[in-house]
């Protein structure tokens, strides 16, 4: 069956410039040009991607985000007519996966919403990686990749799927130092996204506000400075 993908957008040239292209590539396209309407779908259909545009007429496309990613597990990829880099930082806190600003290339944004499609897709087909399946722990944290669920003391942290997949490659190299660039590659795969990687710092952050951990004096991730990252064995 063809990946669903939602796409909110309020500029109608805008939604049909990626319907013409997501069908292309052979999604299945829903599109809303609000966010009440696009709440509405989203509460009665299954997807496999949403892409939010950020300034939406009636609700703020950050909410929106926020409110499909309480209930969904599917990646997020905002679309933002600002290029500031605190807009984005805030799209990343508010579970989005990934940003494009516009004016985007059209084909630019289809390698991205096929990275993030196949990064998902690892979930969803953990016979395919049988040595990622099964639990991870660590310190009061257990991570089980097949089903995609993470606590921390017992506690839900509910992460992003990003959040989730830094999480999983450092806990599977406890004791390892893994720089920001091969945590790019390894979630990614796409090239171009080194040039990107300060948005691992933004994850990194995010995922250790969900941990109650701090940079400072980390009991889980350890930032070793101009190296990378690393959880302590
Ligand atoms: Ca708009």
């Amino acid at each position: 069956m063809a990946d669903r993908i939602l796409v909110v957008e309020d500029e109608a040239e805008i939604a049909e410039l990626l319907e013409l292209y997501l069908g292309n590539e052979g999604y299945g396209v829903v599109k809303c040009s609000s966010g009440a309407g696009a709440l509405r779908v989203v509460e009665t259909e299954a997807f496999d991607l949403a892409l939010l545009d950020l300034m939406l007429p009636d609700i703020d496309g950050l909410a929106l985000c926020r409110t499909i990613r309480e209930r969904h597990h599917y990646p997020i990829i905002m679309l933002t007519a600002r290029d500031s880099e605190s807009d984005k930082i805030t799209g990343l806190t508010y579970g989005a996966d990934d940003y494009v600003t516009k004016p985007f290339r059209p084909l630019e944004l289809m390698a991205r919403v096929r990275a993030q499609l196949r990064r998902y897709k690892r979930y969803n087909l953990p016979e395919r990686e049988p040595a990622k399946s099964g639990l991870l722990t660590h310190a009061g944290l257990v991570m089980n990749v097949q089903n995609h669920s993470c606590t921390l003391h017992d506690r839900d942290l509910s992460l992003t799927p990003t959040e989730f997949e830094i999480l999983r490659i450092l806990l599977e190299r406890k004791g390892a130092v893994v720089s920001a660039e091969e945590l790019f590659r390894e979630i990614w795969r796409e090239e171009y996204y080194t040039k990107n990687n300060n948005s691992i710092t933004v994850h990194v952050r995010h995922l250790r506000d969900k941990m109650m951990d701090t940079a400072e004096a980390p009991e889980y991730i350890r930032t070793v400075w101009g190296v990378g990252y690393k959880i302590e064995d």
